[in-house]
């Protein structure tokens, strides 16, 4: 039963952390008490969902890793810490043979697929979490590769909106684009509108004020040549819900593979719902 998984989450003080650590335990899942943290916040005893999870800084990894492997020795690690510890928590995780949930984005991604594949350890890499959302992406580039050109000579506009700390093009449609540009659309990353502004969320995007720090609308809008024929894909997500339960989905598929002794190691999200076992 879920019962029988234990998950540590790294970190349970941040953003993402808190909200997979509160999926987790409404899942049934066993929310191991320890995790680790960065400067600054060591010591600090965090209540999720009356679970009392003690926070480390990296200085006591070690030690705190032997005794959650002494006590849950079946753990699963989620990682949502920050770009800059991605390598370093993967390298520490697999060295120790520790399976894992790399929702963390950013960090040296070729680095960190390899460090996973020298070592064996079994993983899911997802910088995009929310598995409804990487069905549509999926879906589209299955229509991209099986028919190209499709919308050949349609013009494309693409925005997206998201809390105004993300300061980057959202590489989710930076995917999109890419299927849409097979489907034969000229269309460059470089011409995706971002959104950051709140006044222009709230009037023109209808994101709900409440979730101004923690959104993510995309439209896609493609209008014929004559202007006769107009397409439109969209998704907004509001919260980080959808990110904490793709990520407890993850854990519980990571878990059955490691059940079966399955061969291969390294999973994403795509794989996860091949696997079919959606809550
Ligand atoms: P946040 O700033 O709220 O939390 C990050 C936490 O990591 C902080 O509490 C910090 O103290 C801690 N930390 C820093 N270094 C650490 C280390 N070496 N070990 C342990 N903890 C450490 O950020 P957030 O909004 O929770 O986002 C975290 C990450 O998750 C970002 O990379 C973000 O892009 C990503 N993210 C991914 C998805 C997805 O679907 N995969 C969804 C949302 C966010």
């Amino acid at each position: 039963t879920t019962k029988d998984i234990p998950i540590m989450v790294n970190d349970c003080s941040g953003k993402m952390g808190r909200a997979v650590a509160e999926a987790a335990v409404e899942a049934g899942l066993q929310l191991v008490p320890f995790c680790l943290t960065g400067p600054g916040f060591g010591g600090r005893v965090l209540n999720i969902n009356n679970v009392e999870v003690h926070a480390h800084e990296a200085s006591e990894k070690e030690e705190i890793l032997d005794k959650v492997l002494d006590r849950y020795p079946d753990v699963i690690i989620a990682d949502y810490t920050l770009p800059s510890a991605v390598n370093e928590n993967a390298e520490f995780y697999s060295k120790r043979g520790v399976p894992f949930v790399m929702g963390t984005t950013g960090g040296d991604r070729n680095r960190l697929l390899k460090t996973v594949h020298d070592s064996g350890v079994y993983a899911v890499i997802a910088p995009q979490m929310g598995k409804q959302v990487v069905a549509f992406q999926a879906a589209m580039e299955i229509m991209a590769e099986q028919f190209p050109d499709a919308f050949k000579g349609y013009k494309l506009e693409v925005t997206e909106s998201h809390q105004s700390s993300k300061v980057d093009t959202s590489g989710t449609a930076r995917a999109v684009v890419a299927s849409f540009n097979k489907l034969g659309l000229s269309f460059d990353a470089e011409q995706i509108k971002m959104v950051r502004d709140p006044e222009e969320q709230v009037t023109k995007m209808g994101v709900p004020e409440e979730h101004l720090k923690g959104h993510a609308f995309h439209t896609y809008s493609l209008s014929s040549a004559d202007g006769l024929v107009t397409f439109q894909f969209q998704h907004n997500v509001c919260g980080r819900s959808i990110y904490a339960q793709g990520t407890v989905d993850a854990v519980l598929f990571l878990s059955n593979k490691i059940k079966e002794s399955s061969e291969k190691k390294v999973y994403n999200m795509v794989d996860v719902l091949r696997g079919g076992s959606m809550r």
